[in-house]
């Protein structure tokens, strides 16, 4: 089962929070809770409020879980750092360097801005879901993990997993023993109403595949994604894992096919950018896709070994 409205409660062990194209989890334990996902500053004053409706105190938040430092996955950590003043802010070793520079700081938050006025024009959220708490010139966090690491979440706990391919920094995390696992973009990006994925490989296609087969073996039961839905179910999981494989294959295929064929790698790349805009929200502008999809033809073409001119 696909959940993709949130606020909702996947689980007795899970609430998705924020909006379908930038989730945020609660991960539920017996005393407190970890709240996964930095995501985009206008979900920071929405998860408050969606976490007021749910009866979940503040002080219940004992940790702030990054999966990756990317604008969209950042942007509500001054926010939550203001709301949750007892919470410890976890990530890998390389998103907190990230986050220590003040120019990818600086760009990320004029990304923020344009996705608030986007959410706002498009009636996603309202004026009072605003980011109140802006980035400063940095987002420090207060603890560096590694893959191979646990994390003692209290009443359970979660693996680490360097899971890179989508940004060398990607972190994904798993409750063994519940079986919900937190993917850090490791999947496509899946829009649902059309069925189409679109791949997100943006720093190594053969460490995206690897990264996917490595999530795909935990037998998850709950899949919390980054974007647009939440997996329940073990089959459905499973599933999800093989398509995503499958489109990102089928994608790579094309660009190098394409490439092969004459076509320049700019053409293939807007080609690809022109289909997902027109399946996305108005959010982002069109060069905004462009640019993403220019670097999944890079490292297509990096991984068959063809020399872009
Ligand atoms: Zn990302």
């Amino acid at each position: 089962m696909l959940i993709w409205k949130p606020p909702a409660e996947v689980s007795p062990d899970v609430l998705m929070l924020g909006t379908s194209p930038y989730p945020v989890y609660l991960l539920k334990g017996k005393d407190s809770g970890v709240l996964v996902e930095g995501t985009i500053g206008a979900m920071g004053p929405l998860v408050a409020e969606q976490l007021e409706q749910f009866g979940v105190p503040r002080d219940y938040i004992a940790r702030v879980l990054v999966t990756h430092a990317h604008p969209d996955h950042v942007m509500a950590l001054p926010f939550f750092r203001e709301i949750f003043p007892g919470a410890k802010f976890t990530a890998s070793e390389a998103a907190a360097k990230t986050l220590q520079i003040e120019k990818a700081v600086g760009f990320f938050s004029k990304i923020d801005g344009m996705i608030t006025e986007s959410l706002v024009k498009n009636g996603v959220i309202q004026e009072r879901h605003r980011p109140t708490v802006g980035a400063g010139p940095t987002i420090p966090v207060d603890e560096t993990v590694t893959d191979g690491d646990t994390i003692d979440c209290g009443s359970f706990s979660l693996s680490v997993m360097a899971t890179p391919g989508h940004s060398d920094c990607s972190t994904s995390f798993f409750d063994a023993e519940r079986r919900i696992l937190v993917s850090a973009d490791v999947t496509p990006y899946y829009i649902s109403e059309h069925d189409y994925w679109w791949p997100n490989y943006f720093t190594g296609y053969a460490a995206y595949i690897a990264s996917m087969g490595r999530l795909a073996a935990l037998g998850a039961e709950i899949v919390c994604l980054g974007h647009t839905a939440t997996i329940r179910g073990a089959d459905e999981a499973r599933a999800f894992f093989e398509k995503g494989v499958a489109a990102t294959r089928a994608c790579h295929e094309r660009i190098v096919a394409e490439v092969r064929a004459g076509k320049s790698p700019q053409e293939v790349g807007n080609a690809i950018a022109d289909e997902v805009v027109a399946k996305l929200p108005p959010l982002l502008p069109l060069d905004f896709f462009q640019k993403n999809c220019a670097l999944l033809v890079k490292q297509s073409l990096k991984d068959a070994g063809i020399e872009a001119n």
